[in-house]
């Protein structure tokens, strides 16, 4: 089928000399659901179009060799102005609260589904691009990302599963020397986009609303048939509410990890958020330098709606209202109770990930108050989030002053923390350098500030990708020394204190 004027690509028996790109065993069942979910769209090219990076690591996901990027195809396929033979590219329809405003129509704007590929592993990846142009659901907007963003979100997403925390991943980055306007003329770029799965929350509550109740059923189960297979064969009513029961379970633990390494999404909003309880849609995200609970990354949010500290909460809430999408199927106090378990779920899941951050082998009742302490200490003075961690790793009770005091504005008040921190660990005779080694598997070295993505994308934008590369490499490897690389994890320099991030993507 050709789709809106764009040839597939014609399947020959004989493929000698074909480009691995045109035997991408694509397939796309979102497409075959009914078509209420989702309009079938021609990617529409934006100018010349060229590779910016490509992450050898995520290709592999999809089968794909380092040095297919070479293969001028590459560039076509992934810019979406050559669609491979079983792509069949489609904007998908949400809804969603917005800064907890009720929006009855959002999708995919610029997002383009070309389909799933399952690689040798067996696992599924759906291939969006972001960034390829208009759709039914753009709104006002043009459809088009700029290269700022789409580098954010290429590294912020590597670096979180690096991180060990569940998100989309991010394959390459196609840039365009077509102009893309937004405060002032930016270029473009397009995001190719990975996921088991892009279905959002507000998937959900665009059917829940608009009254298409079957076709919510539908859409649940055939999640449930891709991705919580273990489900499918519960009956009607358990079958919908264990999904629950999962989402709340996800969630919790996606941001349990978010604290956990400091970082503050900036726009969680229902639409952003991944039913598979994934990472998605980075926008105006950051990771803490100095700790500062309340720290609010989208200059956008007025009211600290999205600030670090209330992405619990705000879950919870996102949680409730895709809840609210589910009763129809499952009696409102079933799902009640089930919502009633996330506060423990996340609180177990974050004492796990701190307990792990501290080097503590045992939960005892006193290592909240020890924490709670600590953060209090970092917050009290500035002290950096994740350099303050990482240098506990090598704290050895009882062996003199700790290079920790060197750094903090409140020296005194950390010394005694220290104490108190050393004693705890004598009561588990903790091991010095077994601990050492399990601390440094979970404090990073490296995270990504947003001064240092400001410093590969101002490279960048002057058509230098070394800086791109360069971090990506030390992102894939978070936890490492990475003594070659002294100026990535330093607190951010004195340019950097006035870099302000809105929803401007
Ligand atoms: P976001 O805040 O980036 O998650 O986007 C919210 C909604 O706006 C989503 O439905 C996006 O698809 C849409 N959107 C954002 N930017 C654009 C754009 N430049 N063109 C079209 N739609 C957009
Ligand atoms: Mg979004």
């Amino acid at each position: 089928m050709a789709i809106c004027g764009l040839e597939p690509v014609p399947a020959g028996d004989d493929d000698a000399g074909m480009s691995p790109l045109d035997r991408l065993p694509f397939d796309n069942r979102t497409a075959r659901l009914p078509e209420t979910l989702f309009a079938r769209v021609a990617a529409q090219p934006h100018g010349r179009h060229h590779l910016v990076h490509a992450s050898a690591e995520a290709l592999a996901l999809l089968d794909l060799p380092p040095d297919i990027t070479a293969d001028p195809d590459f560039v076509e396929v992934f810019s979406g102005r050559r669609v491979p033979a079983g792509a069949e590219p489609i904007a998908t329809v949400y809804a969603g609260h917005q800064f907890g405003i009720w929006v009855p129509q959002l999708g995919d704007g610029r997002a383009l589904l070309l389909g799933e590929l399952v690689n040798r592993r067996g696992e599924r990846w759906e291939v969006q691009l972001k960034g390829a142009g208009r759709t039914p659901y753009s709104r006002m907007g043009d459809g088009r990302a700029v290269l700022r963003s789409t580098i954010r979100e290429y590294l912020g997403s590597e670096a979180m599963h690096h991180l060990g925390i569940p998100t989309t991943r991010a394959a390459a980055i196609i840039g365009s020397d077509g102009p893309v306007l937004r405060e002032s003329v930016e270029s473009g770029a397009i995001l190719v986009r990975l996921a088991p799965s892009h279905l959002r929350f507000g998937h959900f509550q665009f059917l829940y609303y608009s009254g298409r109740h079957e076709l919510l059923r539908e859409l649940l189960d055939f999640a449930i048939a891709l991705h919580f297979p273990g489900l499918a064969a519960l009956p009607d009513t358990e079958r919908h509410a264990a999904l629950f029961a999962n989402v709340i379970e996800r969630t919790a633990q996606l941001v349990a990890g978010w604290q956990a390494v400091g970082f503050t999404h900036g726009v969680l909003n229902t639409d952003n958020m991944s039913l598979l309880g994934l990472t998605i849609d980075y926008g105006p995200f950051g990771f803490l330098d100095a700790y500062q609970p309340g720290f609010v990354c989208n200059h956008s949010d007025d009211d600290g709606r999205y600030a670090f500290d209330r992405q619990p909460s705000i879950a919870w809430w996102n949680l409730s209202a895709f809840g609210q999408t589910l009763t129809p199927l499952v009696p409102v106090e079933r799902l009640r109770a089930l919502l009633d378990g996330f506060s423990e779920q996340y609180a177990q899941a974050y004492a796990a990930r701190m307990r792990a951050k501290l080097g503590l082998r045992e939960a005892r009742d006193e290592d909240e108050a020890l924490l709670e302490d600590l953060l209090g200490l970092m917050a009290g003075c500035g002290a950096d989030y994740t350099n303050t961690l990482r240098s506990l790793c090598d704290f050895r009770p009882g062996t003199g002053p700790h290079a920790l005091l060197d750094t903090v504005a409140d020296p005194a008040g950390f010394e005694t923390w220290l104490q108190r921190y050393g004693e705890r660990l004598r009561a588990e005779a903790s091991d010095d350098e077994t601990r050492a080694a399990n601390m440094r598997r979970v404090n990073p070295k490296i995270v990504l500030r947003n001064w240092l993505a400001q410093r590969a994308i101002e490279q960048a934008e002057n058509g230098d990708y070394a800086g791109i590369d360069r971090l990506l490499r030390l992102l894939q490897t978070p936890f490492d020394e990475h003594p070659e690389a002294p100026d990535c994890y330093g607190e951010p320099p004195d340019w950097a204190r006035s870099l302000a991030l809105s929803c401007s993507s």
